[in-house]
């Protein structure tokens, strides 16, 4: 169907962000529409063009939120009523194992709508290598063997033994074959029907003494194994009270997880902690507390928006020098520049400065070379480079005091609305346009908002931050991890249990949140 958009079947793999693949990761980034599956991380969600219509037809696992059949009308109506758009449907693990892709790419080929399939890594072959269980191993599995655990009642043919007691029960399944396959088996959606399908695999004559290991919420801070063999399969997780989502694998290869689980049991496993910071600020945090553990919801309270429209491009012929001060200034003002029609050529015969080398890189990304980053990469430095530059530009041309305000004049910053003073004070005469504004943030979407309810603590960095987050939440943790005594003060005021930094660094906190957690453990 031409002029339709375009619909990306995309695997988000087993649950660790870093798990999706790059193509996945790239189409999020751009997507108008995301339609998202229960299992699918808020870390993953994160990554979603922020603009992006979110569409969560997350299956509970009893019951079904959005049918299977509703789900495919629903792809090929985005497709059909958003020209040209990037429709990404994102799925757990890989979305053609037992993802039921193959049912949405049938309707969307039914409808002609041109579609793509982005592989992800499947939880059968992940979740065991993050227990340390390689599914097949030179001299114990030979192959292996991935098997639904749950089968759809009409699916079947025969009738559902009543002792089942489960009408999903895999009925349907060669049992005596798979019992007598001497490779690795590894049931997906299994666990609420294994105590049934073990007693099948042992009537049929598989070992009772076989081991097996349940995984559950493998990859992600919850990941746990519990262990048990084919004649202990019930009751262990009756016992231990395994739930879904789990995978189950069963055969000798299971025994080298004791040796090979290397996936340690960090001081943050198992939290999952709100971060408040504006997300080119949070990275480091997130990228530290992710490291020791944690499941990390980024949730930025602040975010810069370009300025649109007010700019006047034709102007720019009565300036010499464009000073950039952050790579946020230099994307809005070539967004704007090419909103309005002009290109990279207005720019010709200009000098280019950045206050330092991210800013200088990301205009080299446009085709720009600087010519002015001072040594310091700070404003003051800039500021005084560039009047030196043009002093001295100046007095070479012989203009003297009056030629040389008149150059100071010809220069023009770039900044936020928030830039500090710095630039102006050093160049009295230059220009300054705002090409971007820095605001907070007013509405969390759905899915964020049921992660941060889910959380177990947020991460505060100033006292602004913790206004805005009570704004804008109903349900939250009720306990925070604070920076400094402004910011503790603010939390406490709002009833939030708090435990604060005895620095006011970055390092300072996390420091303590781990502490925190050890200490509770
Ligand atoms: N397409 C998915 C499977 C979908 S069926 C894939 O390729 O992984 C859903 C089942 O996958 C769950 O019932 C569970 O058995 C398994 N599963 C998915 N993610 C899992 C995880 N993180 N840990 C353990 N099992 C998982």
């Amino acid at each position: 169907m031409s002029g339709a958009g375009k619909v990306y079947l995309i695997g988000a793999g087993p649950g660790d962000p870093g798990l999706l693949t790059l193509r996945g990761k790239e189409i999020l980034e751009k997507a108008d529409v995301v339609v998202y599956d229960r299992l699918v991380s808020p870390a993953i969600l994160g990554f979603c063009n922020p603009k992006a219509k979110m569409v969560d037809v997350g299956k509970m696992p009893t019951h079904h939120k959005v049918k299977q059949s509703e789900i495919n009308k629903l792809l090929v109506q985005f497709a059909c009523e958003m020209p040209g758009a990037t429709i990404a449907r994102l799925k757990g693990g890989d979305p053609f194992v037992f993802g039921r892709g193959g049912e949405e790419a049938l309707e969307l080929v039914s409808a002609g709508v041109e579609f793509e399939v982005v592989p992800g890594i499947t939880s059968a072959i992940s979740v065991p290598a993050y227990a340390g269980i390689p599914v097949s191993h030179r001299g114990i599995a030979t192959s292996f063997h991935i098997i639904t655990g749950h089968e759809k009642a009409e699916s079947s043919s025969k009738v559902i033994p009543a002792q089942a007691g489960i009408s999903s029960a895999p009925v349907g399944l060669d049992f005596p074959a798979l019992a007598k396959c001497p490779g690795t088996l590894i049931f997906l959606m299994g666990i609420a029907n294994m105590d049934f399908i073990a007693r099948r695999l042992m009537e049929c004559g598989k070992d009772p003494k076989t081991p097996l290991a349940f995984i559950e919420k493998g990859t992600t801070p919850y990941q746990r194994t519990v262990m048990a063999t084919l004649e202990t399969a019930g009751e262990t997780i009756a016992r231990e009270n395994v739930t879904a989502p789990a995978i189950t694998i069963m055969g000798g290869v299971v025994e080298l997880g004791q040796t090979l689980a290397w996936k340690k049991n960090l001081p943050l496993s198992g939290k999952r902690l709100v971060v408040t910071r504006a997300a080119k600020q949070a990275s480091g945090i997130t990228a530290r507390l992710t490291a020791l553990g944690a499941e990390v919801i980024e949730t930025p309270m602040i975010e810069t928006r370009s300025v649109d429209g007010g700019l006047d491009f034709n102007s720019l012929a009565n300036f010499e020098t464009l000073a950039f001060t952050s790579v946020n200034g230099v994307e809005s003002f070539f967004r704007q520049l090419f909103a309005a029609g002009c290109d990279v050529r207005v720019l010709a015969g200009k000098k280019i400065a950045s206050v330092g080398k991210i800013t200088e890189k990301k205009l080299l990304e446009y085709g720009i070379r600087c010519d002015y980053v001072p040594e310091d990469h700070t404003g003051e430095g800039l500021g005084k480079l560039l009047a030196e530059k043009c002093t001295s530009h100046v007095i070479a041309s012989e203009h003297g005091e009056r030629g040389n305000r008149l150059e100071e004049s010809r220069i023009l910053l770039l900044q936020g609305n928030l830039a500090d003073e710095t630039l102006l004070k050093l160049l009295p005469q230059a220009t300054r346009w705002v090409v971007y504004e820095t605001l907070p943030v007013t509405e969390l979407p759905e899915w964020k908002r049921e992660a941060v309810a889910a959380a177990d603590a947020v991460v505060f960095a100033s006292s602004s931050a913790v206004e805005n987050f009570v704004k804008m939440t109903d349900a939250r943790p009720s306990l925070s991890f604070c920076i400094g005594r402004m910011t503790d003060a603010a939390a406490s005021k709002h009833g939030f249990e708090t435990v604060t930094s005895d620095e006011t660094t970055m390092d300072s906190l996390v420091k303590k949140i781990a502490e925190y957690y050890s200490a509770a453990r």
